[in-house]
């Protein structure tokens, strides 16, 4: 089982989604689905706890002062496992699919009978770590051995023998990334997402017709209120990339507006550390979101993408935002063409439009699969 994506889909991200989505009207009775995500999403942290700083409640390491709040998470997810039913009233722990969820709350137990034992030893441990005895290690062992001999997941005898002994001389392991557990390492890193996603080939081979009529379908598209919201959680974060660029303390000010009731945004703000969009950062993304909708996935892949979409924005919003008394004083002795008012504009839009190209570019190349990793158990190579 990919333990990744189990852990992603069960995580208080998707809990928030559901609360967003029902409050949007879009789903209905969301609150057990919510409830158990929660429940999973806690029991996961306890037992993949891999610092002392962590800022989520449940993922501090195991020490006397999370002893006693965790014993009673445990004592309390326990409770609600055993009683979960499935559809036709049996108890999910006495049905033939139990495993993982009787092997989660004896997981959970058996960690805090060890800290116990440990505790007992008096070996002078100020806290221990979960994650440090988790299996994912010798799982990313395995991955590294697979990844010998062109990612080979069914080596011979022999075949084995050398890669363990070139892991035993040369043993920095790093398994595959798309492997059931990441190292440590890998776990903050984003991936690799290609910088442009211009082909250039395509572009040579490729003679679209010019389309001489306007367009009308740009014009009157409109975005649904979730698509409203998710966007200007996007403003935030573009808000935050915009403000650490800038120097000039007067521009800063306009980015962010602290009174912001975005549902989406105070759903997922733990800790204070979300940055909250002003009005007019979040006009432009919305702007900028509605063209580059509006937009063929084909143009996406046409030379100078984000100067056209660029023009196309800042011509439609250019003479709607930051009109304030404030920002005209602060610009009113700077140069016309390249003015604070006229850059801040330009940044938003091009750190925006960067953003989302990276995201459909991502998206594109998910959707390439090889033949390999979807047939993973039964194909190596692809003439056999
Ligand atoms: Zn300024």
């Amino acid at each position: 089982m990919n333990v990744k994506l189990a852990t992603q889909v069960f995580s208080s991200s998707v809990s928030n989604a559901l609360i967003f989505c029902e409050s949007l009207g879009i789903f209905q009775n969301t609150n057990p689905t919510i409830e158990f995500c929660l429940f999973m999403n806690n029991a996961f942290d306890i037992l993949n706890c891999s610092t002392k700083f962590s800022k989520s409640p449940y993922n501090l390491a195991l020490s006397p002062n999370t002893y006693i709040k965790y014993k009673q998470f445990i004592e309390l997810f326990e409770e609600y496992v055993f009683s979960l039913k499935l559809v036709d009233g049996l108890n999910v722990v006495n049905s033939p699919r139990k495993t993982g969820f009787v092997g989660i709350v004896w997981a959970l137990k058996n960690w805090l009978n060890m800290y116990d034992l440990i505790k007992e030893k008096d070996y002078g441990l100020k806290y221990i770590l979960s994650y440090k005895i988790s299996q994912d290690h010798l799982e990313t062992f395995f991955s590294t051995v697979r990844s010998k001999g062109g990612y080979n997941n069914n080596p011979s005898a022999k075949e084995f023998k050398t890669s363990y002994k070139k892991l035993l001389v040369h043993h920095h392991v790093s398994g595959s990334q798309y492997g059931n557990c990441l190292p440590e390492s890998m776990l903050s890193k984003s991936y690799n997402i290609p910088d442009s996603i211009v082909n250039e080939k395509e572009e040579q081979l490729e003679i679209v017709p010019q389309n001489q009529d306007h367009d009308y379908f740009n014009v009157c598209i409109k975005a649904s209120p979730y698509v409203e919201n998710v966007t200007e959680y996007i403003a935030g974060f573009v808000a935050r990339k915009v403000i650490r660029k800038i120097n000039c303390e007067i521009c800063k000010t306009f980015l962010i507006d602290n009174d912001n009731s975005n549902v989406l945004i105070q759903l997922k703000n733990r800790n204070d550390a979300l940055y909250k969009p002003s009005k007019d950062v979040n006009f432009i993304c919305c702007v900028s979101e509605r063209w580059i909708r509006s937009s063929n996935l084909k143009e996406m892949y046409k030379k100078n993408v984000i100067n056209k979409l660029y023009i196309k924005i800042k011509s439609e919003v250019y003479n709607s935002i930051f009109r304030s008394s404030i920002l005209d004083e602060h610009v009113s002795n700077q140069n016309l063409f390249t003015n604070h008012r006229d850059q801040l504009i330009t940044i938003i839009i091009t750190t925006f439009i960067t953003l989302r190209l990276r995201h459909i570019a991502n998206q594109q190349q998910k959707e390439t699969m090889g033949v390999r990793k979807k047939f993973t158990k039964l194909i190596l190579f692809r003439n056999e």
